[in-house]
């Protein structure tokens, strides 16, 4: 059965690249009837923080992209980790290492002042086993290191194809610190094969790790699982997206009001797509989707292009699901019935829920702010006459283009100017319809009383 994981660090929020990450993972999974995992990858003490990893949670869930087991934790976890590592030393895989952080420190600056790239140079390789573990139990702090082969190496990523290297670049690496604390790539290893893990779907930063990691596999004798490096989602300048691009934090698009079924469907077009079709539900995501079809070029993030999705998704969302949606985002007073009509025409012009939300305060929040002529004065004073006579809007304007002998544009213009506050904006029956129902329920001036603050505003400006 095919299982795969998302395994994010609690180092900081859910950034786009991550949601992505998630997203391919859990779309794999439920397209081949798999299982979908989450593992938090705690074990850098000074960094994770219990806040980040909270947030993600709730982000994924807010996504749509529900797991079916975990979130495992690698803190909890260490026990395990020094097992394989005291089996690996007892093979004679991997050794102790007792240089400082000064001496290696002393040796990386030296390949850079020679111009060549840093590797450890094996020094501690040679002390002999028994003695190492001699001055381990008389209490010298020791970090154990795997002994990485040299030589070519390549492996089949299910995205990139081959991918080669040359081992004799990597060196051997630590595996565990001097203070029980697994590295990433060990760490990672023996996790995903406890967990049974069969595809390792994640960021091409990745991929020079994949070498380190197939190597440890190996060591334990163990099968290692499918690689699939997915492109680096870009800014616009194609360099890799980051902070300085505006935006990237999966919470933010929330605060911005995009819908998490459209952010959704945006990320599954980075690197991805199901053929012409742009516009897609999860489920038709599910059923299109072929991490074969991945593609190997960076994938830039257009802002543009998400705002459009959304809004296409805000549009095709049936009327009340989006005046509740609208509601919750923006903890509107409003009743839904009023909401759904609201939203029903102003979605038109909008791309997000705050778009939405201030497309709504606008027509609701009166205030006056375009100038009329004197003669489209007299239209608006006949229409309120005939409203203060009891009449209904309709029929005000019938009695005021018959008084005044105007129609068309000559008619509304003066009258949108006068309820609205704008001369342009939405198709005028929907306002007035708008303030009438907003005004039966408190929540904006009437027709009549906007337009009494409109003759005062015009007379005092
Ligand atoms: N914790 C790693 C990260 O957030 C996971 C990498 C992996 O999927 O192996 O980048």
């Amino acid at each position: 059965m095919i299982r795969v994981r998302f395994a994010p660090s609690p180092t900081g929020y859910l950034h786009v690249g991550g949601a992505r990450t998630a997203l391919f993972n859990f779309l794999f999974a439920r397209k081949h009837g798999g299982r979908f995992i989450l593992r938090i990858e705690d074990t850098d003490r000074e960094r994770s923080r219990k806040e980040y990893e909270e947030k993600i949670i709730q982000d994924l869930k807010w996504l749509g992209l529900d797991w079916d087991e975990g979130p495992y934790y690698q803190s909890q976890r260490f026990e395990t980790y020094r097992r394989y590592a005291e089996k690996l030393l007892s093979q004679g895989k991997a050794y102790y290492c007792f240089c400082t952080s000064e001496e290696l420190e002393a040796e990386r600056q030296k390949a850079i002042s020679e111009g060549r790239p840093y590797k450890y140079s094996g020094k501690c390789r040679s002390i002999p086993p028994q003695e190492a573990r001699r001055r381990v139990e008389q209490g010298e702090a020791a970090s154990i290191r795997f002994k990485m082969d040299d030589g070519e190496f390549y492996y089949e990523d299910l995205i990139r194809g081959r991918v080669e290297f040359d081992l004799s670049l990597f060196g051997d690496f630590v595996i565990m610190r001097s203070n029980g604390i697994p590295s990433y790539n060990f760490a990672v290893v023996i996790d995903d094969h406890e967990m049974g893990i069969t595809h390792v779907i994640r960021g091409e930063d990745h991929i020079s790790n994949t070498p380190k990691q197939i190597k440890v596999y190996q060591a334990l004798g163990w099968e290692p699982p499918e690689f699939a490096h997915l492109p680096m989602v870009l800014g616009p300048d194609r360099s890799r997206l980051s902070k300085r691009h505006g935006a990237t934090a999966v919470f933010q698009f929330r605060q911005e009001g995009f819908l998490a079924e459209a952010l959704v469907n945006y990320l599954a077009l980075l690197g991805w797509s199901c053929g012409e079709k742009e516009i897609m539900s999860l489920k038709e995501m599910i059923d299109c989707f072929h991490l074969e079809r991945v593609s190997k070029a960076g994938a830039v993030f257009d802002h543009q292009k998400l705002r459009w999705v959304n809004h296409r998704h805000m549009e095709s969302l049936p009327p009340e699901e989006l005046a509740r949606r609208l509601k919750e985002f923006a903890s509107l007073p409003h009743d839904l019935e009023f909401l759904t009509f609201a939203v029903s025409k102003l979605r038109e012009e909008a791309y997000t829920l705050k778009e939405l939300k201030e497309a709504l305060e606008r027509e609701l929040n009166y205030s006056p702010g375009e100038r009329i002529s004197p003669e489209e004065v007299s239209v608006v004073e006949a229409f309120l006459q005939e409203l203060e006579e009891g009449k209904s809007v309709k029929e005000a304007l019938k009695g005021a283009s018959k008084k005044t002998g105007k129609r068309g544009r000559e008619l509304y213009h003066p009258l949108r100017v006068a309820l609205t506050g704008r001369g342009s904006g939405p198709d005028l029956a929907f306002l007035v319809e708008l303030v009438e129902r907003g005004s039966e329920r408190g929540y904006t001036l009437s027709p009549a009383e906007r337009i009494r603050n409109y003759l005062k505003w015009l007379s005092r400006a």
